[in-house]
């Protein structure tokens, strides 16, 4: 049975449970609000495939991408809905116009992320969007290969330790599956998230089923300065007014707490599939630094940083190549902006200390005791870098 030595190791990929025969793992919350396997030990026969699956325990080699490409898609509506240069829209749709599945994270009804399926062009706008919570993959890898069996095209996008884990559970290449990845600084706890929602809403009087949207890189503001967004309608009082809170991304204190690493999933601050280790065919990010690399490709509505690490990623890319502006650029350079590609993130000081008091007061309170001092030296940072770019605006 399945047998992490550090519970902290595991990603929460869920190939363990969907692997096993006599369905006896089920993964369960912790006290922090990420999902771990528990095992039903009288069910167990010990056939040892959950170890098999586990992309913790079986590890796959680091690998170079076969190229680099800025990137935005030339549809500035695809674009502004998508959270960097709008990539994964229009591979999704290539796969769905030839008759494939796509699968994704989407918002449920009670505002959690899980992973889903889209069989039709409609239904894909749900997955569009960075969600910084962990997603849950629930069911996602038994569909995946019940339609690849088929003989449906499938594209998988997820973090990289769900690839990861993903291609562990099917054992199998498949022509034709397709694997992207995003570039993944960490995830942060579900639970977290939904503190958060409920205690927004207790203050402006809005339950969470009342949410009508939620975009974590809203770009009223730009790319650049991507705001958290969301709209909710009041349980009594203004008849069904959609009311809107806007924050800048680094001012909103459950993103703050998030980009300062206060509750990421334990593993993510010792990731076993950075460095291209998940198998994915390609990868797709923010090209941060992108005024500095590929001036061109930057009008403020967001560019991507895709990496093709396959034959079969080359050929998925150049079916959307007509969809894109793109230009090939050094990996070196296109690394330099986003230090998530190659390494962990370190896990804050003060996560044990946030953790002992989850649940006990105000999540945005705690929130914001526990990241002052970092965030001002983060802020100075983040003006630093405004300064540069005006200056150079400043230049042309
Ligand atoms: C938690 C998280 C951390 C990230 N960290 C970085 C980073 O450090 N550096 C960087 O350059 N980029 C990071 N990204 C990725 C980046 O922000 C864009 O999502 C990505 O470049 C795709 O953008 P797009 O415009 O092509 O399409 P979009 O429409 O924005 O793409 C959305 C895609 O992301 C997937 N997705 C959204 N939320 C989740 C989730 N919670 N779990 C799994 N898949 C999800 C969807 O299934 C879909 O495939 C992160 C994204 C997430 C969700
Ligand atoms: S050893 Fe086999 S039966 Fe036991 S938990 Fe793992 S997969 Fe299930
Ligand atoms: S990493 Fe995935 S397969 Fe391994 S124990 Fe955790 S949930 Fe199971
Ligand atoms: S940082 Fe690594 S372990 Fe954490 S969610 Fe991303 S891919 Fe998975």
């Amino acid at each position: 049975m399945i047998h992490i030595v550090d519970k902290s190791a595991c990603v929460g990929c869920n190939g363990c449970a969907s692997v096993c025969p006599t369905q006896c793992i089920e993964l369960k919350a912790d006290e922090e609000g990420f999902s771990y396997p528990v095992v039903d030990v009288v069910k167990c026969i010990d056939c040892g495939l959950c170890e098999r699956v586990c992309p913790v325990l079986v590890q796959e080699g680091e690998r170079v991408p076969l190229h680099t490409y800025a990137a935005v898609n030339n549809d500035n509506e695809v674009r502004v809905k998508s959270s960097s240069g709008g990539i994964f829209y229009p591979l999704a749709v290539s796969v769905i116009a030839d008759g494939g599945v796509v699968f994704g994270a989407v918002f449920n009804d009670k505002w959690r992320v899980v992973h889903t399926h889209a069989q039709c062009i409609d239904e894909l706008y749900r997955m569009r969007g960075s969600k910084y919570s962990q997603s849950e993959i629930g069911e996602c890898y038994k569909l995946a290969k019940k339609f690849l069996s088929e003989g449906r095209r499938v594209l998988f996008t997820a973090t990289p330790c769900q690839i990861a884990g993903l291609r562990r559970y099917l054992r199998k290449e498949y022509t034709n599956l397709i694997c992207v990845d995003i570039i993944c600084h960490g995830v942060p706890s579900p639970a977290v998230f939904n503190a958060y929602l409920c205690e927004e809403g207790e203050r402006a009087g809005f339950d969470v089923k009342d949410i009508r949207h939620i975009n974590f890189r809203d770009k009223r503001e730009g790319w650049h300065a991507s705001s958290f967004v969301y709209s909710y309608v009041v349980a009594s009082g203004d008849e069904g007014k959609v009311h809107t809170k806007v924050e800048n991304l680094y001012q909103n204190l459950y993103c703050k707490g998030f980009i300062l690493d206060l509750y990421l999933r334990p593993s993510c601050h010792d990731c076993p599939s950075k460095r291209f280790k998940s198998g994915s065919d390609i990868s797709i990010a923010d090209l941060w630094g992108v005024e500095d690399i590929t001036p061109e490709l930057d009008d403020n509505r967001g560019t991507s940083l895709i990496f093709i690490n396959s034959e079969v990623g080359d050929r998925c890319f150049e079916s959307i190549a007509k969809e894109i502006t793109f230009k090939e650029i050094p990996f070196v350079e296109a690394i330099k902006g986003n230090p998530q590609i190659n390494s962990s993130a370190i896990e804050s000081k003060n996560r044990k200390a946030f953790f002992q008091l989850f649940r006990k007061e105000d999540t945005a309170a705690l929130i914001h005791k526990l990241t002052k001092a970092s965030f001002k030296k983060k802020v100075q940072r983040r003006v630093k870098i405004a300064v540069k770019k005006i200056k150079k605006i400043v230049k042309i």
